[in-house]
């Protein structure tokens, strides 16, 4: 065990057991000391400061106060009971009356009563520390944690673990709270981790990168990060753990890349070939320039022997369908098969009507394959695909199925990555069966604010459209409250005698989805009352419908035999219906900046004036406000994302839940710490520029850490 104190069992370290290790386990993920010890405060508190009552107020985060018990009431389920004859078991409450000289404060406990009432009866002095709080108009705490006052001007030291000055808070939970892991629990123990494990700990990053970037030692960083001496040490403490998270993060990103950009086993596609030409010449538009430069990109990279691997990020309606299409199309002229991947059945449809309608003169034979295809037209497309006269497929998630096999399959377009997992590409690379993995060009219409993109897809080339086709006009946002809903309903009338279509856009959020689509139905109702048919007519699509339903709503709406769509955000990827002119969204403060942003973007496709709606509850919190706001101010979509990463933080990015992070930050954030993470990157792809292979003495701590299994969860690559 000596040696093993980071390895060993969190049941073992004094104070916990097993049934507190279980606790520990599920709630924090700490199974072994060493785990536990990396669960950092996410907060500090000063406890060297006591607040005096009068000053304390509810919209205060926690206080300090010293004061005095002036009386204790405990009450039953029926109103009071006399302290002589509780048996604690009938209590269900216990109020708490302290005073400091300034003013009287209320203590009130739900749990432990029997335990805190003993130590509290006799009266006398305590520092009580927790979160201030009104109640029927009087100040209280709720739970507050006590401590027998130390003599006058000394709590700060009394209180320290450590030596320490501040207090860490950690995360915490309520299944933690009621089984006895409190915040002062979680101090207790860690002090006593570190004073097991601290002296063992060994250095995990190299000695000359410490003096280079002037970081501070692990055990300095790690005892600090928990009890910091001081201000400044906790800075350097926080730095030191934030760039070696950062930085180890990037040196496996990287040097995975290298180990790609080494490997000669990509196929080599030489020529364009003429269904390419014959597409391009063809084209009813020229490709913006930044559809060209993308091309050259991917050409480039399709020919130089190494597998492409390459994300390809483009607001909504910058024009990536085509990039594909001729991606698709050099494979191809290649000699190879090509597919192209959508998450959604509807969106499959309509990528394959619309790459059907280029293909029409080049010869190239396609295919859609979905969840709904049929067996008799899965046979024919199974057999197509297996003989290699299909050149390009179009599909959903049914692409993944065993039963597809391709004859030589060079090239994968995933639309819209965030929907699928490493596993199911992985499954994908499988299927080709020349030997080679296939190129695979990622897209995504989720502008992925830089140092996102960084960390999730270090290892992966990237091009960005940053240009719209030309013509387009800009998209008006407005918002408006319930109050303005007749207004909307007649401007909504006006353009429908103008010729434009409607999109009504419903949130739906899985936590209460009975709830979801009763606001949906009714909602429905509402629009189908006030624009009657005839002369109106309204289509509805929703997740609850058959895919021949939705098929059947969304084809009525695209053929411009409805006037109006009531949706949910099913309709957020991809439908293009140039004629539709005003998005309508219900409860916009509901959906988060991209998810907006997305939907926005299904309209504003045609040659009409396009209108965004944004329907708002009366009472907005601030931060919805500040939302609505924005998407009125811009139509940026980076600069969207990157205030939505801001606000929410990168796990709620719209389009990385799914996707997650390559592995799990435990300090650094990505929405704060873009800085860290630019400068450890540069450190990272300066080592690999000295010794890419890590075989340097040097750096031999940098290949024992890369070389751990949290590093190796993704390789866009992989075929294996
Ligand atoms: P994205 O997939 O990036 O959201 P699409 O590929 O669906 O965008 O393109 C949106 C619309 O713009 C389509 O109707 C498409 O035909 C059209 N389009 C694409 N490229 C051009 C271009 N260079 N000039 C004019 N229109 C274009
Ligand atoms: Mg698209």
């Amino acid at each position: 065990m000596e040696k093993n104190v980071l390895q060993t069992d969190i049941q073992f370290l004094p104070g916990v057991g097993p049934k507190r290790a279980s606790l520990l386990r599920s709630e924090l993920n700490a199974g072994t000391i060493g785990d536990f010890i990396r669960i950092y405060p996410f907060r500090y508190i000063d406890r060297s400061s006591i607040v005096p009552i009068s000053a304390a107020t509810p919209d205060m985060a926690y206080v300090q106060i010293r004061a005095r018990v002036e009386e204790i009431g405990l009450f039953g389920a029926n109103g009071s009971i006399a302290a002589e004859d509780a048996k604690f078991n009938t209590v269900r409450r216990m109020s708490v009356k302290v005073s400091d000289g300034t003013g009287y404060m209320e203590l009130v406990f739900f749990k432990g009563i029997k335990w805190m009432y003993s130590k509290l009866k006799d009266g006398g002095e305590f520092v009580f520390f927790g979160k201030p709080s009104i109640f029927k108009g009087r100040l209280n705490m709720v739970h507050p944690e006590v401590d027998a006052a130390a003599p006058s001007g000394q709590d700060g030291k009394a209180a320290g673990f450590m030596n320490a000055s501040m207090t860490g808070v950690y995360p915490s939970t309520e299944k933690l709270k009621n089984g006895g892991i409190t915040g002062k629990v979680m101090n207790r123990l860690m002090e006593t981790a570190l004073k097991m494990a601290l002296p063992d700990m060994e250095e995990s990053m190299p000695q000359y990168l410490l003096v280079e970037k002037g970081l501070v030692p692990i055990q300095f960083a790690v005892r600090n990060i928990h009890f910091p001496k001081d201000m400044a040490a906790l800075e350097k403490a926080k730095y030191r753990l934030k760039f070696e998270e950062l930085f180890y993060l990037q040196l496996s990103l990287l040097k995975q890349k290298y180990v790609r950009s080494r490997n000669e086993n990509g196929i080599r596609m030489l020529k364009v070939g003429d269904a390419f030409n014959i597409c391009y010449g063809s084209l009813p538009f020229d490709l913006t320039g930044a559809q060209k430069r993308v091309i050259t990109e991917i050409r480039d990279d399709m020919k130089s022997g190494h597998q492409m691997n390459r994300l390809l990020q483009g607001d909504v309606g910058s024009g990536k369908t085509m990039v594909a299409v001729l991606t698709a199309l050099i494979a191809v002229g290649n000699g190879y098969q090509a597919c192209i991947m959508a998450p959604t059945e509807v969106l499959a449809q309509q990528h394959f009507k619309n790459i059907s309608k280029y293909l029409k003169n080049t010869g190239v034979r396609t295919a859609l394959l979905t969840g709904s295809s049929k067996a008799a037209e899965r046979r024919e497309v199974h057999a197509g695909l297996e003989d290699g006269s299909t050149g390009i497929i179009v599909g959903t998630h049914a692409l993944l199925e065993d039963n597809v096999v391709f004859r030589n399959l060079g090239l994968a377009v995933i639309d819209e990555q965030h929907r699928f997992g490493v596993e199911q590409r992985a499954k994908l690379w499988r299927k080709t069966s020349c030997g080679l993995a296939p190129h695979v060009l990622v897209m995504t219409a989720t502008p992925i604010p830089r140092t996102l993109a960084m960390t999730l897809y270090g290892d992966l080339d990237v091009s960005v459209i940053d240009e719209l086709p030309p013509g387009r006009k800009p998209i008006q946002t407005l918002s408006a409250s319930e109050g303005r809903r007749p207004a909307l309903f007649k401007f909504m009338k006006d353009q429908i005698a103008l010729g434009r279509q409607i999109f009504i856009v419903y949130p739906l959020i899985f936590e209460s989805e009975k709830m979801d689509y009763k606001n949906l139905e009714t909602g429905y109702e509402q629009i189908v009352n006030a624009f009657p048919f005839p002369p109106y007519r309204t289509a509805i699509v929703h997740g609850k419908q058959s895919n021949d339903e939705k098929k059947f709503n969304m084809e009525a709406f695209a053929a411009g035999r409805a006037d109006i769509l009531v949706a949910t955000s099913v309709i957020e990827v991809g439908v293009d219906v140039p004629n539709a002119s005003v998005m309508v969204i219900e409860s916009a403060e509901r959906f988060g900046l991209s998810q907006l942003h997305q939907l926005r973007g299904r309209v504003g496709r045609g040659s009409e004036k396009s209108y965004c709606i944004l329907m708002t509850g009366n009472r907005l919190s601030k931060e919805s406000r500040h939302r609505i706001e924005l998407m009125c101010a811009t139509e940026n979509g980076f600069e969207l994302a990157e205030e939505d990463m801001k606000m929410r933080g990168p796990g709620d990015l719209e389009g990385t839940q799914q996707s997650g992070l390559p592995v799990s930050l435990s300090i650094a954030s990505l929405a704060r710490d873009g800085l860290v993470l630019n400068d450890a990157r540069q450190c990272a792809q300066a080592v690999l520029d000295e010794d890419p292979r890590l075989v340097q003495s040097k750096n031999r701590v940098l290949a024992e850490e890369i070389g751990k299994e949290k590093y190796n969860v993704r390789d866009y690559s992989q075929i294996s």
